[in-house]
């Protein structure tokens, strides 16, 4: 039977360097009983700061003449002996420990905090207070060390449960990712497992809205002024609308919002801080998606909005008299790919830290309906882990995947059978950029937070190449590690694979190929570097950036710039070539549905490279005149990278998401510059074919009337 010591420090601050130890507590367990128990407080040696005194209840005069903080921590390895130790959010404990001189930095503690993040992903805090409130634990003293201490025994104690109550299934599949490894979260999960089931309870896991039909439920109305009369003080919605107030500029949007739905067009609305213009737009545009199948897509700029309208305005709109379905679509990256997570399993994890991450997943993938990494609550480094096994376009077979192996399809599955879907801007965008295919078809949009929209459509459609960055990447291909005469990377290891076959050939051209495009990118960069630096700090002013206008193309270095970017250009185009082929020929020889990881990982850096050579292309030699391009100093070593963004995002959303559309709404508290919408319709690319309405804050409103 193992056993454990849950061990908690009270200290005068968080600064391990310059902060005391005041308390030790340690409790000596196992999961059958308490064994013996530690505490004691320990003199600083300075004043106690007011609020430490006040969070534990300890005062200076507890602490003079108490333990010295050498002996107390002696005390505490002396105590834990053999035994595997315990902590809840053990980082700045062991810190302390640490700071003494006389704790093994290197020993492996059991953090409560990780077990609870894997076992407890829907918990509203991890915190251990509000665990231990929310759990019922006994801790009669919180914020003293041994209370501290006794509850994170009983965290363990608890999440030890509830992993032996895992359902069989994922049991053994976190036993197989365990097993090779010795680390304490590994050996927490060997044991729990096996351990007898006390048939705990699983956490419940929040339901999903139902989808069944509503016994009565009336179609929608077609009139505008029916639409709008259900949110006036006699209307369907004055009795069912969580918090339902009667605002006369609610019941204009409605009215408006509703009417161009209706005759097509294109509406724009100020709406003033508590119009409800949310619940305003929601409700024309779910009685036009329900009555006329003209699906409605709402973008907005915030997660916070997005939250606003999933969990707060579409469930508080369940009571209208007709169903409807709608739901939240994100950019592919948000979901993960179930392909690339089995193969991202089947590798050793590097440390304990991808151990703590995998087994996240592995238990969040029991439960998920969604596989939307928001669920998962990334910390820190989880969020570099995650793009292992985040959708990816470039490592994606599409079609092979069934919607039931793929939260990617399931997702676009449930928006095609939705009424309304609610998207960011940046999806929307996206969708624009690659004409199509990301969204279902939709024939009404309604812009929210539209005052962000051409920020928005800037960032998402900007590019970028940096120098180290492409250099990096064709290392990767083919380098020659100093001091050797033979190339290694990846397409040399490919190639010292016979089953690749008739691949090889063009798998050795491409090294040549790879070394040679390396060097022309770096003079390139170096060049460009030389260029840009010089003329950044020419004025008084140190700028960051240089933007490549047609008089900077006339000047006398400029040339060696662009000679310097065509042959880079063309070396890249050239290995492009070439790996497109080695790919194709390697995917035929090998045939089946799963590519070898290498090709795969070949096929990713040929996508990259193409994106490079496109960008530099353009901006040395063929810019494109709705683009700008600069050069951009993002690093204090003086490397620059090289960007491009659309000039005027007006043309592309006019072209790709305007032209498309029966009606759009743009809405936001603030679109009017200078009383008129004359400014916000010139950058986001639209006529004066649109309908304007401002509607004051229901307060000014008031006040007017
Ligand atoms: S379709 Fe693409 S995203 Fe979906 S599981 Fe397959 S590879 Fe991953």
């Amino acid at each position: 039977m193992p056993e454990y010591v849950a061990l908690d420090l009270e200290t005068t601050g968080l600064d391990p360097a310059r902060d005391r130890v005041i308390e030790v507590g340690a409790v000596a367990f196992t999961p059958d009983r308490t064994l013996a128990t530690l505490e004691r407080l320990v003199d600083p040696q300075r004043p106690l700061p007011d609020a430490v005194a006040r969070l534990t209840g300890i005062t200076q005069a507890d602490l003079k003449g108490a333990a010295t903080a050498e002996s107390a921590v002696r005390e505490l390895i002396h105590f834990i002996g053999g035994r595997q130790p315990v902590g809840h959010g053990a980082r700045l404990d062991m810190e302390f420990l640490t700071a003494s001189g006389l704790w093994d930095a290197k020993s492996d503690i059991l953090d409560t905090l990780d077990v609870a993040r894997i076992l407890m992903p829907a918990a509203a805090s991890h915190s251990l207070p509000l665990l231990a409130t929310e759990l019922g634990f006994s801790q009669p003293r919180p914020h003293r060390a041994l209370d501290d201490a006794d509850a994170t025994r009983q965290l363990l104690l608890r999440l030890r449960e509830d992993a032996a109550a895992l359902d069989e299934g994922l049991k053994e599949s976190v036993l197989a990712l365990v097993a090779p490894y010795g680390w304490a979260l590994a050996r927490f999960f060997a044991e729990a497992l096996t351990a007898p089931n006390p048939e705990t309870p699983a956490t419940p896991v929040a339901g999903r809205r139902s989808t069944a039909p509503r016994p009565g439920a009336t179609p929608p109305p077609d009139d505008p002024h029916e639409i709008a009369a259900m949110l006036a003080p006699e209307g369907a919605l004055a009795g069912t609308l969580p918090g339902y107030e009667h605002r006369e500029p609610q019941l204009q949007m409605v009215l408006a919002v509703a009417q161009i739905q209706a005759r097509s067009g294109t509406l724009l609305v100020e709406a003033g801080t508590g119009t409800g213009k949310s619940i305003a737009y929601l409700v024309p545009s779910l009685a036009r998606a329900v009555r006329q199948k003209e699906r409605v897509v709402v973008s907005t700029h915030t997660h916070t909005l997005q939250e606003q309208l999933m969990n707060k305005d579409l469930p508080g709109l369940s009571q209208l008299p007709w169903d409807f379905k709608a739901c939240l679509l994100k950019g592919r990256s948000n979901y993960i790919s179930l392909r690339r997570w089995r193969r991202y399993l089947a590798e050793p994890c590097e440390n304990a830290e991808e151990l703590r991450f995998r087994l996240k997943v592995l238990v969040w993938l029991h439960t998920t309906e969604s596989g939307d990494r928001s669920e998962l609550r990334l910390q820190g480094r989880e969020e570099v882990l995650w793009t292992h096994i985040a959708s990816d376009p470039l490592d994606c077979v599409g079609v092979r995947c069934t919607a039931e192996d793929c939260y990617v399809h399931r997702a676009r599955a449930e928006a095609e059978a939705s009424d309304l879907v609610v998207v960011n801007h940046a999806l929307l965008l996206a969708d624009a950029e690659v004409g199509g295919g990301l969204l279902p078809d939709y024939d009404h949009l309604v812009v929210d937070e539209a005052h962000h929209l051409e920020e928005s459509a800037t960032q998402g459609l900007r590019q970028e190449v940096d120098g180290p960055g492409l250099e990096a990447l064709l290392d990767r291909l083919a380098s020659r590690p100093a001091g050797t005469a033979s190339a290694a990377g990846l397409l040399e290891e490919l190639r010292a694979q016979p089953r690749l076959g008739s691949a090889s050939n063009e798998l050795e051209s491409a090294i040549a190929l790879a070394t040679g495009a390396r060097s022309r990118v770096h003079d390139l960069f170096a060049i460009a570097t030389d260029f840009v630096l010089e003329r950044l700090s020419d004025g008084e002013r140190r700028e960051e950036s240089l933007r490549l206008t047609p008089q900077l193309r006339e000047d006398e270095d400029w040339d060696g710039v662009a000679i310097a970017g065509e042959s880079a250009a063309t070396a890249l185009a050239a290995l492009e070539t070439v790996l497109r082929a080695a790919v194709t020929q390697a995917r035929d020889w090998l045939g089946g549905d799963e590519a070898d990881q290498g090709v795969r990982e070949l096929e990713i850096i040929r996508g990259r490279l193409l994106g490079a050579l496109l960008l530099i292309g353009e901006a040395i030699g063929d810019p494109h005149p709705n683009r700008v391009y600069w050069f951009a100093q993002v690093q204090k070593d003086d490397t620059v990278v090289l960007r491009s963004a659309p000039l005027n995002v007006g043309a592309l959303l006019r072209d790709r998401v305007y032209a498309e559309r029966r009606s759009i709404v743009f809405t936001s508290a603030t679109l009017t510059v200078g009383g008129t919408f004359d400014y916000f319709r010139s950058r986001i690319g639209l006529g004066e074919n649109v309908e304007e309405l401002v509607l004051p804050s229901p307060f000014d409103f008031y006040h007017q009337a």
